[in-house]
């Protein structure tokens, strides 16, 4: 278990100088890819070229909608889906596809396909986009090394890695008994069938 279980939130918040929420990166800036969405507030600075940008870019719009002869379209009030991800959408998105690999493990893994898993997690630390996350991993992972013998103790070993977030983060932790149901086979009254 890490030793250090301050939030770069509380790090950051620390120094009085950040929005709460936004997060510094190795190199001392606000780093996007370890920020959710909502607490991303780029700096004054940014934030008028940003609106710049969104401006011409509506304007844009508008002229090629009048000359087009169709209406434009609003602006979103929800972030569209095809912006880049924040801390949020990378870390759901790395889950599903962890505990869902995990969950389609073999029970008997061949010594290559243990290899090789061991070599997919052992990448995280190292290639994780969000440094603090990775790092967070990787010093669990110091502590608690891959079970890579089959995928039961595989998809036990994820769910406690990811209930250590889940717990630093303040949020509930899962019940481990019940990783098969959530990404294999769907709850008993067949609602996922
Ligand atoms: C390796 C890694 C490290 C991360 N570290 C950080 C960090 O340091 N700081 C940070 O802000 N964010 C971190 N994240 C992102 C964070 O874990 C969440 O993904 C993000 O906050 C979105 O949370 P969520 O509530 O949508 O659900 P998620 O936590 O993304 O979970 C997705 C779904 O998985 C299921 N689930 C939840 N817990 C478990 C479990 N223990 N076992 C099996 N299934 C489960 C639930 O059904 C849940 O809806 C990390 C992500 C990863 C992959």
């Amino acid at each position: 278990m890490t030793s250090d279980t301050t939030q770069p939130n509380d790090r950051n918040n620390a120094t009085g100088k950040l929005p709460p929420g936004m997060v510094l990166g190795p190199d001392g800036k606000p780093c996007k890819i370890c920020t959710a969405f909502r607490n991303w507030k780029p700096a004054e600075g940014q934030q008028a070229q940003n609106r710049k940008q969104a401006q011409d870019a509506k304007a844009a719009a508008v002229m090629a909608a009048a000359a087009s002869g169709t209406s434009s379209q609003a602006r979103p009030d929800v972030r569209p889906e095809n912006c880049p991800p924040d801390v949020e959408v990378l870390g759901r998105s790395t889950w599903v596809f962890l505990h869902t690999t995990a969950a389609y493990y073999p029970d008997k893994p061949s010594p290559t396909q243990r290899a090789n898993m061991l070599n997919l997690l052992h990448a995280l630390p190292v290639l994780y986009p969000c440094s603090h996350c990775a790092s967070h991993l990787g010093e669990e992972m110091q502590v608690y090394p891959p079970d890579v013998s089959g995928r039961i103790p595989l998809s036990r070993w994820l769910c406690e890695r990811h209930n250590e977030v889940n717990e630093r983060l303040g949020k509930e932790k899962f019940d481990c008994a019940k990783t098969d149901e959530r990404w294999k086979d769907g709850p008993s009254d067949g609602s996922c069938d």
